[in-house]
């Protein structure tokens, strides 16, 4: 028997039972035939379920309950940076006097949020150290391409056709090299060392007349700073290329050093991780992109300007690459990362990235015992086991992800980077208390054990969430499976 928790809301459905009470009509119908003609309209009524309304209510309720967001337990995908979003945010971004805004309006009555606007790129560019940063951009792959654009038209306006590729390490977030691909370039990929940082041999030998520019995020994306940084900006600049950032999750560098000291010509940065605006379920985020003087003729148009005391659209960009998104940005996202720069100060992002790459790097001891770790070094804000060591016995990756559910925890990314084997790889982030962490640690060394001495436990995790093992291919490509296998049943 299934209880109303376990039910689809199909399943719940009688007909005629109505969960809704509108008041009397007191105005004359429509003709729905003028409306809209009967060929637009469909033929049989919507299939939709009929609940009532407390029934409804709990549906939505019992699916909350088995959703898991950052405000209901730790998150440490690493690479994504999934932080808290302190509350104070979405309070400041659901003012009227910002939600209610319309993008047509005058600038004379959007001077607030026009100030707003321009103190936020200020501030980006502070801890970027670029010279202009654009808020246009709606996610970190859609920065990513911008940025590209704009070095391509920095090239091209220098009668440079010939610069055709983007070199990537092979560390590097997917997008990369799909970002250069769709930019119009040919990701060309330079191997990482031992170490697990770029081996600058190869890199020379890359770099070179066709090189448009080095696509690379420092700290990695194996949670290890690249110490050769202000030299790999050399070798590319000396060949005629530009430097790209991925500032996905700055989490490691705020305040601490900056991609325009590195020698970046480019930056993105998501303010979806690293500046605590929620994301995940897909969005909506933010990208903006900041760029050295050199790159800034060809932003898309408008940025933010001030003229003593008053803000403005600035338009004035004839080398433009033109416009990446409608309007201007996701107004409400910037609203929350501004909100949170403002609550935390210089000193208090600092402090972040202290605590960041304190907690990864205590975690990184604590369970390094038990898991092979490929690099020894300090890591910076996240950091990279593999499960060569489990595997041996019979338990793989995915085993050990499935079974921390068991444990109430959301997994870590896994098989990503794919150069380690059998990689795990976590990112606790800075907001999680010394108890969180022990205890997933805890979790973790259970696990290890369990794959010494009762490997069949991991394997067939997850024990205790509503549904097991799941085809993640079917479930991806048929998740409404289990409704059409009923309607079969039934027919
Ligand atoms: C998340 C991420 C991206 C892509 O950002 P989206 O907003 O998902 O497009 C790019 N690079 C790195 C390192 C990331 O972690």
């Amino acid at each position: 028997m299934r209880t109303d928790e376990q039910a689809l809301i199909f399943e719940l459905s009688r007909e005629g039972r109505i969960g809704h009470s509108l008041p009397e009509l007191d105005i004359d119908p429509v003709d729905e035939q003028e409306l809209l003609p009967s060929k637009y309209r469909r033929q049989e009524p919507a299939e939709l379920p009929q609940v009532s309304e407390l029934q409804l209510v709990r549906h939505y309720t019992a699916l909350s309950r088995r959703n898991h967001g950052v405000d209901s337990g730790f998150y440490p995908l690493g690479s994504c940076t999934m932080k808290y979003n302190p509350k104070i945010n979405e309070d400041v971004a659901r003012y009227p006097g910002f939600a209610h805004l319309h993008p047509y309006q005058p600038e004379s009555q959007l001077q607030g949020a026009l100030e707003l606007m321009y103190e936020l790129q200020q501030s980006l560019e502070a801890v970027t150290g670029m010279d202009q940063v654009t808020l246009q951009p709606a996610a970190g792959a859609h920065g990513e391409w911008t940025g590209l654009m704009l070095i391509r038209a920095f090239h091209e306006a220098n009668g440079d056709y010939g610069r055709t590729k983007v070199i990537v390490p092979d560390s590097a977030h997917g997008t990369n090299p799909a970002s250069a691909v769709v930019a119009g370039f040919d990701a060309v990929t330079v191997r990482s060392n031992d170490e697990g940082l770029v081996d600058l041999e190869h890199l020379r030998e890359l770099a070179g007349e066709d090189t448009a520019a080095l696509m690379l995020t420092n700290p990695n994306t194996l949670g290890l700073f690249e110490r050769d940084i202000v030299e790999m900006a050399s070798i590319i600049h000396e060949a005629g290329g530009k430097l790209y950032y991925d500032g996905a999750n700055s989490n490691a560098i705020l305040g601490m050093t900056r991609p325009g000291d590195m020698g970046f010509d480019v930056v993105h940065l998501n303010l979806h991780k690293t500046f605590t605006t929620p994301h995940g379920g897909g969005g909506p985020g933010s990208g903006p992109v900041g760029v050295k003087q050199d790159l800034v003729p060809y932003l898309p148009a408008p940025i933010v300007a001030k003229d003593g005391e008053s803000y403005r659209f600035a338009w004035e960009f004839p080398d433009s690459i033109g416009r990446v998104k409608p309007y201007y940005g996701n107004f409400g996202i910037n609203v929350r990362a501004y909100t949170y720069i403002r609550t935390m100060g210089p000193e208090g992002l600092r402090q972040v990235s202290r605590q960041a790459v304190l907690n990864a790097n205590y975690m990184l001891r604590r369970l390094q015992p038990y898991f092979d770790t490929p690099y020894e070094q300090h890591c910076k804000h996240e950091f990279v086991l593999s499960g060569k060591r489990q595997k041996k016995l019979g338990v793989r990756t995915l085993d050990i992800a499935k079974r921390l559910l068991d444990f109430g925890y959301h997994p870590p990314t896994i098989y990503f980077p794919i150069n380690v084997e059998e990689c795990l790889m976590i990112e606790p982030t800075e907001t999680e208390s010394k108890e969180t962490l022990d205890e997933f640690c805890d979790a973790m060394i259970q696990i290890a054990k369990e794959a010494e001495t009762n490997p069949e436990i991991v394997q067939e995790a997850p024990h205790t969430t509503v549904v097991s093992r799941l085809d993640e291919t079917q479930a991806a490509r048929k998740p409404v499976l289990r409704w059409e296998a009923k309607e079969e049943a039934t027919v």
